[in-house]
């Protein structure tokens, strides 16, 4: 097959340097439907000066030199036609990334607002005076990094370069995305729309390949101001040493094992769904998925059994029919957590009740059905790790003080959500929890735009999201002046 999708750069599709390609394939039945550019070095230097040159050497590019309101209205036009694409990029992405189709649309529909919010943004963030003695004025700018690199997983592509790339470009920044080798089709249609929309050639620059290769030079390129990962923990370690190397600064979004915490008092009918769903959403290839379920003693046995009747019930099936679940990524994926269920099982941990895959699933496709473990020690490794598939872990607790110590007890810390009537307990749970969101009686995995996301510990560090974004993409100068 030829190279069906080429990367994008300077508002042009542009062949990889060596000619090279990867095949991409469709989770659904295994199949290769298309082939993308495989970016090397050269391709990511090319990249690089088309968004150095966007920007200017000193911030006079032809996208670097626009007020704020023009950049605000430029990302206005792109929100207009993601809305008039919408469809087309739901279908990329649901085929692309295995995605049921209501989970593909809520991600487009995430971009759209993610353009939509630092759209209103641009013009609307901006330094300060600080009243220092009185023969100094001193005043502190914000001032964009300049060239900016996104490295993207393929969990959630079109949400996650908008997350990344819209306050990037609402300060003033260019941007190098390199998409996942796994899933890009939606980026790099996005950056079209872009095009059309009227962003100047290198504003927005698209290298596809793979992390070692095309992601590796994006992240240790010298001419990258600032570089935003979101992925596995082990690759963004490598990505903030890239990045150190040059003294660059990056903010890592990583993984997580987050926690729902459920008290006697919770409100059941309102939090199982919801906690099923934070499992299973994305096929629990979400890193913010509610992987262990905390459930006070008195009332663990009536939970593991409702949530067992529900379990049952869901089944995996091809992401064209907008089933409960889709299948998982890739084939290394689908083995990942089928070794994990197994190794519970061989500990001895109890599951307490499985879903099912379509029986007219194509056999290539790489299904798993939803797995619900019960009493699963706290320090196993399926309390443990980040599986990335949907297998929930239940474990019951007798005091609040051991909710707490149990939900944090890993090594991650992005999101929690508790499920209480209590008030003051839900406060009070709140702030000793250890992670970047915690949300209480809900869970929004992926939720609102302006709701500032980021972890602590192996979750990462900086935040994205919300009007939080534009500190992390941009840098403070501060300027003294004494005039008398
Ligand atoms: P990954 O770390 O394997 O890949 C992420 C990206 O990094 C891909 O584009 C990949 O090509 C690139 N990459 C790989 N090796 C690289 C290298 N040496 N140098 C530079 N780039 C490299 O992650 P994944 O499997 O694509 O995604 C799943 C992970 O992402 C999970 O851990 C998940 O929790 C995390 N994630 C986090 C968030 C968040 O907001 N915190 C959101 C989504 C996913």
């Amino acid at each position: 097959m030829t190279i069906t999708h080429l990367h994008f750069i300077k508002n042009q599709r542009v062949a990889p340097s060596d000619g090279r390609s990867i095949p991409l394939i469709d989770p659904s039945d295994g199949t290769e439907f298309a082939q993308i550019a495989r970016g090397n070095s050269e391709d990511v230097n090319r990249a690089v000066a088309a968004a150095r040159a966007a920007f200017g050497e000193q911030g006079n590019g032809p996208w670097g030199k626009l007020a704020p309101m023009e950049r605000g209205r430029l990302l206005a036009k792109l929100a207009a036609l993601v809305d008039k694409h919408r469809d087309e990029l739901v279908k990329l992405e649901s085929r692309d990334a295995g995605k049921p189709t209501r989970t593909a649309l809520a991600d487009v529909t995430a971009l759209l607002r993610y353009c939509e919010f630092y759209s209103g943004a641009a013009d609307k963030f901006y330094g300060d005076v600080i009243p220092y003695q009185s023969i100094f004025a001193v005043l502190v700018f914000r001032e964009p990094h300049g060239v900016t690199g996104q490295i993207v997983p393929w969990n959630y592509p079109v949400q996650i370069m908008g997350r990344s790339c819209m306050p990037a470009l609402a300060a003033g920044n260019t941007c190098v995305v390199k998409p996942s080798e796994d899933a890009c089709l939606s980026i790099l249609r996005v950056a079209e729309l872009a095009a059309e929309a009227g962003f100047p050639p290198g504003a927005i620059n698209v290298v596809t390949g793979y992390g070692h290769e095309a992601g590796a030079a994006l992240s240790g390129h010298p001419d990258v101001d600032h570089i935003s990962f979101t992925g596995s923990p082990d690759v963004g370690k490598l990505v903030a040493r890239a990045a150190g190397e040059h003294h660059h600064p990056v903010t890592l979004e990583l993984g997580g094992k987050s926690p729902q915490i459920v008290f006697a008092d919770a409100d059941l009918d309102a939090a199982l769904p919801v906690i099923v769903g934070g499992i299973i959403q994305n096929c629990g290839q979400t890193c913010v998925a509610g992987s262990r379920v905390l459930v006070e003693r008195p009332i663990y046995e009536q939970v593991i059994e409702l949530l067992a009747t529900k379990f049952r019930s869901l089944v995996a099936a091809p992401a064209i029919r907008d089933p409960d679940m889709g299948p998982l990524i890739r084939a290394t994926q689908l083995k990942r957590v089928q070794d994990f269920v197994a190794l519970a099982e061989r500990d001895g941990i109890q599951v307490a009740a499985r879903g099912t895959i379509a029986p007219d699933a194509p056999r290539g496709g790489f299904y798993h059905p939803a797995v619900l473990l019960r009493d699963v020690p706290h320090d196993h490794r399926l309390a443990q790790d980040e599986l990335f598939g949907p297998v929930l872990s239940a474990m019951a607790f007798d005091t609040e003080d051991e909710a707490v110590r149990i939900a944090n007890n890993t090594r991650f810390g992005l999101a929690a959500a508790l499920w209480t009537r209590d008030g003051a307990r839900q406060l009070r749970v709140a702030r000793k929890l250890v992670c970047g969101q915690v949300f209480v009686n809900n869970f929004g995995a992926g939720g609102g735009v302006e709701l500032p996301l980021g972890g602590v510990k192996h979750s990462g560090y900086g935040r994205e999201k919300g009007m939080e974004a534009l500190h992390g993409v941009t840098r403070v100068k501060t300027i003294v002046i004494k005039h008398d």
